[in-house]
């Protein structure tokens, strides 16, 4: 039986397995047959890590954190866990290829999904215009005209986040009434960078190594123009990985595994949770590497107790 398994190979996942490996525990890494390396491996340029003065690309970064995470002890494997049996002292991880295995404690740092449009362009054109975080990518489009798809606070806090770089922010709306909250609406209509296209979506994105416009149809008429835009932020949500988890641990309103406070733990013993899929907000490599650490050190804590209980009990028995 292991120590430790950790599910997820992004900044959580790994920094969560460079501290746990440290610790002597020798964790299990399961990180994905297809989509080893978290969110970070779609992404070009990351400015905002810190360390990288010069910035580094995305798959750079993670794997200079699986070197890191693997010189300590920690056992990788590209492979998707399947289900998990989470109750009682002894959790078992089932994968597609590798078998099952057992441990002790579990660490979830399986990320989120950022809701996609769906568009055949929107993959080639990712990191080319196309994003899905306006913290991340904002700076990249100084003075650009850019569109940001959405009608919920998320979309309206992008936009208005965007109007600091972009010399004009479209924000594109199927309906002809926003989902967001009145402050967050006021906040964008009175920003005299934002225009709003109502009833239109994108069924189209155009552009040979960049961004160069997008296809609207409106919703009500069937019209079809386009849109010159130099990027496309695509803010419709954002489903955190929790399939595995359904019905064992509990879960927030916004989705997200639950967890006590600033801690990472579950409603189970010895179950773990770090990274995008605690984090219904914040969602930064960063904030999720911290997370991880966060949950290395619960699991550590917790596997000392179970430790120190058992030598309690031999002392006990023994005299
Ligand atoms: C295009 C893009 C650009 C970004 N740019 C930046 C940036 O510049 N700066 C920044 O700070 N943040 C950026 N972010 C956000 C950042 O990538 C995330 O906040 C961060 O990656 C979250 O880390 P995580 O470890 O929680 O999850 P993730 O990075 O999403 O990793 C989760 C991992 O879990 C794995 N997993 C899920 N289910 C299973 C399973 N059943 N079995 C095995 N493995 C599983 C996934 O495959 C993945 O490897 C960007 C995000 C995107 C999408």
């Amino acid at each position: 039986m292991r120590e430790i398994i950790i599910i997820g190979s992004g900044p959580a996942g790994f920094t969560a397995a460079i501290y746990a490996a440290r610790a002597g525990l020798q964790p299990l890494l399961l990180a994905s047959s297809v989509e080893a390396g978290g969110d970070l491996m779609n992404t070009t340029e990351v400015e905002n890590f810190p360390g990288f003065p010069e910035g580094i690309k995305g798959p750079e970064l993670m794997m200079k954190l699986q070197e890191q995470a693997e010189r300590f002890g920690t056992e990788v494997l590209l492979d998707d866990v399947t289900a998990v049996h989470l109750e009682g002292d002894v959790k078992t991880v089932e994968t597609g290829y590798s078998g099952t295995f057992e441990a002790r404690a579990v660490i979830f740092a399986t990320g989120s999904a950022y809701r996609k449009l769906g568009l055949p362009d929107e993959e080639r054109l990712s990191g080319r215009g196309v994003s899905w975080c306006a913290t991340c990518d904002g700076f990249f489009f100084k003075a650009k005209t850019i569109a940001v798809v959405g009608g919920g606070d998320s979309a309206m806090e992008e936009a208005t986040f965007l109007t600091r770089f972009a010399e004009k922010v479209y924000v594109v709306h199927r309906k002809d009434s926003l989902r967001a909250s009145k402050i967050m609406q006021e906040r964008a209509f009175t920003n005299e960078k934002i225009e709003f296209v109502w009833n239109a979506e994108v069924i189209g994105i155009s552009g040979e190594s960049a961004v160069e416009s997008l296809s609207l149809r409106d919703t009500v008429t069937g019209e079809t123009r386009e849109l010159p835009v130099q990027g496309l932020f695509v803010a419709i949500g954002n489903d955190p990985r929790v399939h595995l988890v359904h019905g064992q641990l509990d879960l927030t309103v916004a989705g997200t595994i639950a967890v006590a406070g600033r801690s990472s733990k579950t409603n189970l013993e010895g179950v773990f949770a770090a990274g995008d899929v605690i984090d219904p907000h914040y969602r930064q490599a960063v904030t999720a590497a911290a997370s991880g650490t966060v949950a290395a050190l619960d699991a550590e804590e917790y596997l000392a107790s179970l430790d120190q209980a058992a030598e309690a009990l031999a002392l006990v028995q023994a005299s």
